[in-house]
């Protein structure tokens, strides 16, 4: 049986001893639609993309909105350096974590809700035990008292969160406004339980992890982390 937990930030504990502020170093940037208005995407951040390559091709330093013919010629020269298996919206995040961090912290750090990062020694962890986790360093600056380094975990967008009533897609810029559910259900069909960690596609600011990953964030009680099971349908 399939078993899949929202996982997110102990909002009791993980900011009180530390502070993060930081971005990713390119973004996609937002797009102006005449059926929408102007609009961005949250949540879905690649910090594993190659800038380099990407500024061969395209100006992502600036983040600002386009008008929608621009957005899509600039997608056009950008999407077959990301890779088909890493779909761009308005607004997704590009390259590593860049910026200041203080304090101490735990096994898991959140830039934001939706942004993950772990200590490196857990990755490591976690690659020993099986657990595949793209994670890239986050270049922070940590002042006077260094702590070990940070790693941002690339979760892709795969599985759909399902949804009670259809809500149209514009046909220009393809926005779906989906509102959060009083409960999420995943779609089962969409949902690789391979995968230690991944974004749900049509709500990108919601994390999901596999069993085997849960499993070992509770056996070795990792801290400023909390998982909640949600219903596979
Ligand atoms: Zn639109």
């Amino acid at each position: 049986m399939e078993h899949a937990f929202i996982i997110k930030p102990d909002d009791l504990n993980w900011a009180t001893q530390n502070s993060l502020e930081a971005a990713n170093i390119r973004s996609v940037p937002g797009v102006h639609c005449p059926n929408c208005g102007i609009w961005t995407n949250v949540g879905i951040s690649y910090p594993s993309a190659e800038t380099g390559s990407l500024d061969a091709v395209a100006d992502l330093k600036t983040p600002r909105p386009v008008p929608l013919d621009e957005f899509k010629n600039i997608l056009g020269r950008i999407q077959p350096v990301i890779g088909a298996n890493r779909p761009l919206k308005p607004g997704t995040e590009l390259g590593p974590l860049r910026g200041k961090a203080s304090g101490k912290f735990g096994d898991f750090a959140w830039l934001n809700p939706w942004t993950v990062l772990v200590r490196e020694s857990l990755w490591f962890d976690a690659h020993k035990a099986g657990i595949d986790l793209v994670g890239v360093p986050a270049e922070l600056d940590f002042g006077k008292k260094p702590f070990e380094s940070l790693l941002e975990i690339e979760a892709l967008p795969k599985v759909q969160m399902f949804v009670e009533q259809p809500v149209p897609i514009c046909e220009l810029c393809g926005r779906q406004p989906i509102k959060m559910p009083d409960r999420v259900k995943v779609i089962g069909s969409t949902f690789d339980d391979s995968i230690p960690l991944q974004r749900i596609a049509n709500f990108s600011t919601i994390l999901v992890a596999n069993e085997t990953f849960a499993r070992f964030i509770r056996e070795r009680e990792l801290t400023d982390v909390l998982l909640s099971p949600i219903e596979v349908v």
